[in-house]
């Protein structure tokens, strides 16, 4: 789970992180009050998105004073953001953050994350901070620089010293970075974080040391105890299928094709997924009713796929080892009377009581084609979406 830049903000500083002073507003008329509380000369108003690259895309802007706050607050708030890193479409700003605006020195970049090779983590730094990170890494490769903290061991002063030093800091600046440093790995790992990129960490004034922006993601296996991180889900950032998916527990992915895919198993999905590929079709998404397959979870998997208007046909394959095939037919049928089922439907259904369950779906009144092997499914289902078109 991702969370916006002010609330990672937010938690950094109670880990000792030093943060510029700002607040968050959701609507112009807001902006007042928190310009008078800032009561600051310069202000930056900063759109909050889940995506980098905001600042060329116009969703971070300097203000000079507190009338052209507003202004901006007011231009930026519904806008539509579109950045590298979002999808074409781009995102609509529902929330603004202002911030004391400073004179930069120097721009570094920090990010760490899980290292997926050792299990540890790896903290990536570099001089070359606040711009895109990627061309730094193609064109000067030498400027990153990489440290690996191993398993179960804690980041320590002297690591910390080695980064900064690298960082080219001394005297005064070095140890408010080294500070920094140690709260923001403090932070990572007492909140399950998977990701946090400060780009950049900054010197201002003479001295001082600031995270300017920051981007983080969490564990989402973790979040169950992570509440307050949880609490900070923007669900507008969010495909409301997703989110569907996520609120019963069920592993979605919207992808680009059309065909509807629902299995029981993340590697039986892959499975489907390719030899759907095979006889040339393209899945809708990937969907693994994770966990028990039973009749209420598949009924809710099927209707949110089923809502899906890309979606022309839809390719169930379960294995009911636990669960009964004939109750996974008859959640099936009743789902397919809630949503008046029009579309093609090809289930493979295997495991206890399957005969029961074939017949139930057999006899159903609806377009649903019980098979018996997963190849056959694969087959019916790309040749029932090709003749619909
Ligand atoms: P993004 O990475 O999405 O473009 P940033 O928050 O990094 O957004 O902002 C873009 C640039 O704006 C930063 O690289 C930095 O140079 C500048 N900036 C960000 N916050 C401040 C601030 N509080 N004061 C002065 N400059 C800032
Ligand atoms: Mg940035």
């Amino acid at each position: 789970m991702d969370i916006h830049e002010y609330q990672a903000k937010q938690l950094l500083s109670k880990y000792g992180v030093s943060i510029p002073p700002g607040e968050v507003v959701y609507q112009t008329h807001e902006a007042e009050n928190i310009v008078s509380w800032l009561n600051e000369e310069k202000i930056i108003v900063k759109a909050q998105v889940h995506a980098g690259g905001r600042g060329k895309a116009g969703g971070v802007k300097v203000c000079n004073n507190h009338q052209e706050v507003i202004k901006t607050v007011d231009k930026m708030i519904g806008m539509r953001i579109i950045t590298p890193q979002t999808s074409e479409e781009g995102k609509i700003v529902t929330r603004v953050y202002l911030e004391k605006a400073y004179e930069i020195k120097k721009e570094f970049y920090f990010c760490i994350t899980v290292d997926r090779e050792t299990g540890g983590n790896t903290i990536i730094s570099s001089k070359k901070g606040g711009v895109d990170i990627e061309e730094v890494a193609e064109k000067y490769p030498d400027e990153i620089f990489k440290m690996k903290i191993s398993p179960g061991s804690d980041l320590l002063t002297h690591h910390a010293r080695t980064i900064v030093y690298n960082l080219g800091l001394s005297g005064n600046a070095a140890k408010k970075a080294q500070k920094n440093i140690l709260g923001i790995y403090k932070a990572f790992t007492s909140l399950d974080a998977a990701m946090i990129e400060v780009n950049p960490l900054a010197v201002v004034n003479d001295d001082d040391i600031l995270v300017l922006d920051c981007k983080s993601s969490f564990d989402d296996n973790a979040l169950y105890r992570q509440r307050q991180v949880a609490e900070m889900k923007d669900e507008n950032e969010y495909d409301p299928l997703e989110l569907e998916a996520a609120r019963h527990d069920l592993n979605y992915v919207k992808l680009d094709g059309n065909i509807g895919l629902m299995v029981n198993g993340a590697g039986l999905s892959m499975a489907t997924m390719d030899i759907i590929k095979h006889y040339g079709g393209e899945a809708a998404n990937f969907m693994d009713v994770a966990g028990a397959a039973t009749p209420e979870r598949v009924a809710a998997a099927f209707k949110l796929i089923y809502r899906d208007s890309d979606v022309k046909g839809i390719l169930i394959n379960i294995f009911g080892g636990m669960m009964r095939c004939n109750d996974i037919a008859e959640g099936l049928v009743n789902a397919s009377k809630e949503v008046g089922l029009d579309k093609p439907l090809v289930v493979r259904l295997e495991g206890t009581n399957v005969e029961m369950g074939m017949e139930i779906l057999k006899n159903s009144g609806f377009p649903i084609k019980p098979v018996d092997t997963m190849e056959q499914a694969a087959k019916d289902v790309v040749t029932l979406v090709k003749e619909k078109k």
